[in-house]
């Protein structure tokens, strides 16, 4: 019997692992892939790379993991994230506390004995006392609900479960269909290579530079110096980046004012167009109009067909009310003879065919198809579990409705489970690793209360999941992104229960977040049942 069993490799399941063996429980970890890293294991798509300051990335628990490691760029590349948590793996000797390849396919918990039995897809089982999900919040790939999907007779991969060994792109026909943060991040890359590139965009994002470069020996040094100031600048930060809200209103500010911002943060690294612009534009209509007509504005005069860019610039949401994807030379792609975009809402695809895809515009021959068509966000990994607490409930029936939760990491009805970045939870909006080692702290501190005090089972009340879950609703109200189409509302055009609104993130800020998590441990575990 395990004390606890943490379903998960990437960087919450690892960090949760590393803590609980250092209080000495009998603890294992079991992961679906065959190796740590979770998204940056199965995120291998070409382009993938960070959108987070590198050395705001990183966990911060080791100082001699801080100074020992060296990021290359301000933008980490995919590979060498995946390399950084195989060295993190290698470090703390985490590896051997993991069992790869084994997929939970049930958890079902026992009320008499207060321990949970797990069911893996290959047939093996086994028990513990608390099950931790360390899941991911983006780590449940959807394939467009497209006719014909099946019937194409070329190359075909989702961007989220990219194969390992290397995919040609050079001299091929390619297709991409999505264009989020993941396909805007390949189509940037593939267009460098591939003989043609066809886009298929159903709705154009606000994107803005990333602006990356490459790390210099003085910056390294410089990083390394200071990276307790990084992490204090990001504890204080409404979303743990090295970005925050500028005080001023754009409403209230010069046209001239507005504008010399604006230009600052486009051409700065990162995040700051989305997260350090005016207090007001992700809440008032009319100051986020302006800052979308300067992006539009951008993206007018990168991209040299006027048709084309009309394409590109959104009309249905406002800049920053989904996730804005950072792109280096996008839009420039489209200036590229080798790529051709294909506008859905004009020209929507009737099906895939065995040679590529058919559209109103005609059929589009291709080699290669890329779906970079998003995940079924934050609950998706967690419902695909049967998971099954008191009385026989299913926690994805509990959540019919919604997800149900109390600060994002227990439910009501699901004793002694704890939900890594569930639904609810700040570090769903959040520079991840960030909230996930709050997380991981907190829940980590919550077994060591347990075991002091002698108690075997801990569980959310009702009234306390209750509260959280309208504070969540509440936190949320007023923001522009409540009233857009996005994985942030829990939308997913391809999935039929994934068709109304259901606010799955924690838009009160991380800072508040953690507040309300140590309150809730030094009152003892207040809105916990233990016993
Ligand atoms: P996404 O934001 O959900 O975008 C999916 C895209 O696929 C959208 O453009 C969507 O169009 C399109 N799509 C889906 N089904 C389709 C269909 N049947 N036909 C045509 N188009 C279809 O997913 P994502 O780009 O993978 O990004 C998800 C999240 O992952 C991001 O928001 C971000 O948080 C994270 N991410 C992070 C990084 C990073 O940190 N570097 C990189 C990539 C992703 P509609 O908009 O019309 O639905």
């Amino acid at each position: 019997m395990l004390d606890v069993a943490v379903i998960g490799a990437g960087m919450s399941g690892m960090y949760q692992i590393y803590r609980l063996r250092e209080m000495g429980l009998n603890v294992r970890g079991f992961e679906a892939g065959s190796d740590v890293g979770g998204t940056w294991y199965w995120n291998r798509y070409p382009g993938a790379r960070f959108d987070s300051e590198s050395y705001s990335y990183g966990y911060s628990f080791s100082r001699e993991l801080l100074q020992e490691w060296d990021w290359t760029e301000h933008f980490s590349p995919q590979p060498e994230t995946l390399r950084y948590c195989n060295y993190v793996a290698d470090k703390f000797d985490l590896r051997r506390h993991f069992q790869f390849n084994t997929r939970l396919a049930a958890a079902r918990f026992n009320s008499d004995e207060h321990i949970w039995s797990l069911e893996f897809e290959d047939g093996g089982s086994g028990q513990c006392r608390l099950l931790v999900t360390a899941v991911g919040p983006l780590s449940a790939p959807v394939q467009p609900a497209i006719e014909g999907v099946e019937t194409f007779a070329g190359e075909v991969h989702h961007t989220g479960l990219w194969p390992k060994q290397e995919v040609a792109i050079a001299g091929r026909r390619v297709g991409v269909i999505g264009t989020g943060a993941t396909g805007v991040q390949v189509i940037q890359e593939v267009a460098k290579n591939a003989a043609h590139l066809t886009v298929f965009q159903r709705t154009p994002n606000w994107c803005a530079p990333l602006n990356n470069r490459p790390i210099t020996a003085a910056e390294q040094r410089d990083i390394k110096a200071s990276y307790e100031r990084i992490f204090r600048m990001c504890r204080a930060t409404a979303n743990s980046f090295l970005h925050d809200a500028d005080p001023r209103k754009a409403l209230e500010v010069s046209a001239a004012e507005r504008l010399e911002l604006w230009e600052k943060l486009y051409g700065e690294p990162g995040f700051g167009i989305w997260l350090a612009n005016f207090s007001d534009i992700l809440v008032d209509e009319e100051a986020n109009a302006t800052i979308s007509e300067f992006v539009a504005g951008k993206i007018r005069e990168r991209v040299r067909d006027p048709a084309t860019a009309a394409k590109l610039i959104p009309t249905n949401h406002g800049f920053g009310t989904r996730r804005v994807p950072m792109e280096t030379g996008y839009y420039e792609v489209y200036n590229q003879a080798n790529v051709d975009l294909v506008d859905l809402s004009e020209t929507p695809i009737e099906r895939i065919t065995p040679r590529g895809v058919l559209t109103g515009a005609g059929e589009v021959d291709l080699d290669l198809l890329i779906f970079a068509t998003g995940f079924d966000a934050v609950r998706g990994a967690l419902d695909r579990i049967e998971i099954v607490g008191e009385q026989g409930v299913l926690l994805r029936d509990k959540w019919a409705q919604g997800p149900l939760t109390y600060l994002g990491l227990a439910v009501a009805g699901f004793p002694n489970l704890l939900t890594l970045v569930g639904p609810h939870n700040s570090a769903t909006f959040c520079n991840i690793p960030r909230c996930i080692e709050q997380n991981v702290d907190w829940v980590t501190d919550a077994i060591s209360y347990m075991r002091e005090h002698g108690y075997q089972r801990i569980e959310a009340t009702p009234a306390a999941e209750q509260e959280w879950t309208e504070h969540v609703f509440d936190a949320a109200q007023g923001l522009l992104l409540t009233q857009v189409r996005s994985w942030f509302m829990g939308l997913n055009s391809n999935l039929k229960d994934r068709d109304k609104p259901r606010l799955l993130v924690y838009a009160g800020g991380s800072p508040r977040y953690r507040e309300r998590c140590d309150e809730v441990a030094q009152q003892g575990y207040a809105g916990f049942d233990l016993t």
